[in-house]
């Protein structure tokens, strides 16, 4: 049976959009399954691994596992994919229970970070592998084989071995050996990490391109924040064994939820203080007032937060303003200030990395400015400046 993959392109659901049951229907029904862990812990020995995990990811969304190495990552995907049992918990994969299903009874296929191709095989020989296992007869292997090599651009190269191909075409094979088996779910473990900078990039967006293509669910770990940012439709920021925030790649970089997420995932500037005063603004958000050591008072946006707790407010180093003389006073009175002493100047292409050092707290920050507007500024190392910056960009975080 052919696999209309022009049908299918056609019939894509929007996956940033994967939040209503109609799209999830939709992608159930091009055979998607969403995964769900409930209470998910993995000990071994008396090391916990992964403890009281509970993460629901819709059917045909592309979701990034993202921390630091050892926080729990490929465990839970090892978990998901049947390669590790549960200490205790349940895993779902659509509505059925899994936990007792050896990985080949999962409907899941799993991407590894070395491709994992079997070196004396040809590219037909490995891509056909899955099917002959399953018995797949001849005559629909050779038909699934060579749509799916056709599809990443690499029907030519059925005969040639593992080794006469380049690193993205490997890629693209281990890819292809994946899908082949028609899985609901496809796992991914740093699929990118042997690739050049260069391509990484471009399997990037191939790969999000055949997840939209073929409207599967894809797990992927990586501690790349850039990758995943570009990939996902949910990204599950996690640390030592728990996860500390669920959230879109754009919710995520507005908003993130703790000290360790906006540390990890963009170089945030970040304060800690008591909090001394909350006053009511937009009927969203509270003005929330930190007194912080050495500064005084620093403002954020919060909610419902209780007067007298020791917290945190976080800034990106996009959002801090350099004050010049000329420059107007903002019309929202909170705002805040700091004097500051240029560090280090670092040019990185388009952006400009400053990192300055706080005259009162010696806090290090950074700030991140166009390269042609840092141009125009005429600044250098050693200067003192005023750095400002709204209470609205600045997110308050609870302890
Ligand atoms: P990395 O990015 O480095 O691959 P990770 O986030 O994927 O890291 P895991 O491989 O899931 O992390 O490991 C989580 C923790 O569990 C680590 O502290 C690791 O040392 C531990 N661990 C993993 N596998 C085993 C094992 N088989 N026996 C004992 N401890 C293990």
């Amino acid at each position: 049976m052919a696999l209309d993959t022009q049908n299918l392109a056609s019939t894509q659901p929007k996956l940033s959009q994967l939040d209503t049951a109609g799209d999830i229907q939709e992608a159930v029904a091009r055979g998607a399954a969403g995964v769900s862990l409930r209470s998910v812990t993995k000990k071994y020995g008396n090391f916990t691994a992964i403890e009281n995990l509970t993460l629901d990811i819709p059917a045909g969304s592309y979701c990034c596992l993202l921390g630091p190495s050892g926080c729990g990552k490929t465990t839970t995907l090892r978990m998901v994919a049947g390669h590790e049992p549960v200490t205790n918990g349940d895993v779902y994969i659509g509505d059925r229970r899994v936990n007792a299903l050896p990985p080949a009874k999962r409907n899941t296929a799993m991407m590894f970070q070395n491709y994992a191709l079997f070196p004396h095989k040809t590219v037909w020989q490995n891509v056909e592998f899955g099917l002959r296992m399953r018995g797949i007869n001849t005559a629909e292997r050779q038909v699934r084989v060579s749509e799916i090599l056709e599809l990443v651009g690499l029907g030519h190269t059925g005969d040639r071995k593992p080794d006469q191909l380049s690193g993205g075409q490997q890629q693209r094979i281990a890819l292809a050996r994946a899908l082949v088996t028609r899985p609901q779910v496809l796992m991914l473990d740093e699929p990118l990490s042997a690739l050049d900078e260069n391509l990484r990039v471009r399997m990037r967006s191939e790969l999000r391109n055949i997840q939209k293509q073929f409207g599967l669910t894809f797990i992927q770990v990586t501690h790349h924040v850039e990758e995943a940012f570009s990939l996902s439709d949910q990204i599950v920021v996690m640390d030592h064994g728990h996860i500390d925030q669920v959230a879109t790649p754009t919710e995520l970089f507005e908003a993130p939820a703790s000290r360790f997420v906006a540390r990890f995932i963009g170089d945030n500037n970040i304060f800690e203080g008591k909090v001394v005063n909350v006053i009511p603004d937009d009927g969203t958000f509270d003005v929330i007032e930190l007194d912080v050591e050495g500064l005084g008072s620093v403002f954020s946006r919060g909610q419902a937060v209780p007067v007298g707790q020791t917290a945190a407010c976080s800034v990106r180093p996009d959002l801090l303003a350099i004050v010049t003389s000329s420059e107007e006073q903002s019309s929202f009175t909170k705002d805040n200030h700091l004097t500051a002493r240029i560090v280090d100047v670092e040019l990185t292409g388009y952006v400009t990395r400053v990192g300055l050092l706080s005259e009162a707290t010696g806090q290090e920050l950074l700030y991140k400015v166009r390269t042609s507007d840092w141009s125009r500024m005429g600044l250098s190392e050693g200067q003192v400046v005023m750095l400002r910056w709204s209470a609205h960009d600045c997110v308050f975080l609870p302890y």
